[in-house]
């Protein structure tokens, strides 16, 4: 199947794709890059709470993703952590997600984040799409792009689509930025190497997205209450401002009120 463009698709107002990374375990420290798995739960029941309707990438590159509360969850790097932490939360909530891997380091160390932490080997990179999640691409080793050559990039892109498909048997459509750096030429690449959508770090709805090549995400940090994150869930902005967080308090005690109202 051909590629889709992004202005062929009419895209809800305002669907939020979310970006994680690890998962800390009981007693393990949060961080920006590692949400404590009992923080996580409450994320993902909070979303459940409030209605929202759980898409992948695939639905939104497809025109899929509707509905008054369409929600995309994604995560970055292929920690080991997420199989034994995210994915039981995901599945008991009724949700799925999209794991990028980086396909040259599989069963190895992410030695880019502080302390360095496991990535999930090929058997256990089968074992989260034999339940049912997505997986992606986040190149070969985690480089900046932008610091390569035109031919590494090619191998970093395409090579990580080809090495994922090989090791999994299942096409692979996404692709997420290592670091987040793109730039115009290298959206271009993606594009060509066969990919439907591309995840930047830039923060924003995916609706306000230039294009697919470039989907703005909502990162979710470790240090994130529910409240912030479900500021920064109604307003697509990594950083809610003042007057975001006190209406973001009415809306969501308005919400928590109807929920209530309709169970008890
Ligand atoms: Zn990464």
């Amino acid at each position: 199947m051909a590629a889709v463009r992004k202005e062929e698709v009419v895209l809800p107002q305002r669907v939020p794709i979310l970006m994680y990374h690890s998962i800390a375990g009981p007693g393990e420290p949060a961080g920006r890059y590692s949400v404590p798995v009992d923080r996580f739960r409450k994320q993902i029941a909070f979303l459940r709470r409030l209605g929202f309707s759980p898409y992948t990438l695939d639905d939104l590159a497809e025109g899929r993703a509707g509905g008054e509360k369409p929600v995309v969850i994604t995560f970055d790097d292929g920690y080991r952590d997420n199989l034994k932490y995210a994915l039981p939360v995901l599945e008991e909530y009724g949700f799925k997600a999209t794991f990028f891997i980086v396909s040259g380091l599989a069963g190895k160390r992410a030695e880019w984040v502080h302390g360095s932490r496991e990535l999930m080997n090929w058997e256990e990179i089968r074992q989260v799409r034999d339940r049912g999640m997505n997986l992606g691409a986040h190149s070969r080793t985690h480089k900046r792009l932008s610091s390569l050559d035109q031919w590494q990039i090619v191998s970093e892109i395409e090579g990580s689509r080809r090495d994922i498909e090989e090791n999994t048997g299942i096409s692979v459509r996404h692709f997420s930025y290592p670091y987040g750096c793109y730039s115009a030429s290298i959206a271009e690449t993606v594009g060509d190497s066969g990919f439907h959508t591309a995840c930047t770090t830039d923060s924003g709805f995916a609706s306000a997205s230039p294009s697919f090549m470039r989907l703005r995400r909502i990162e979710v940090t470790g240090m994130d209450s529910v409240f912030i994150f479900g500021c920064k869930l109604i307003y697509g902005d990594n950083n809610p401002s003042i007057k975001q967080k006190i209406l973001g308090l009415l809306y969501l005690t308005a919400e928590m009120l109807a929920w209530r109202r309709m169970h008890f």
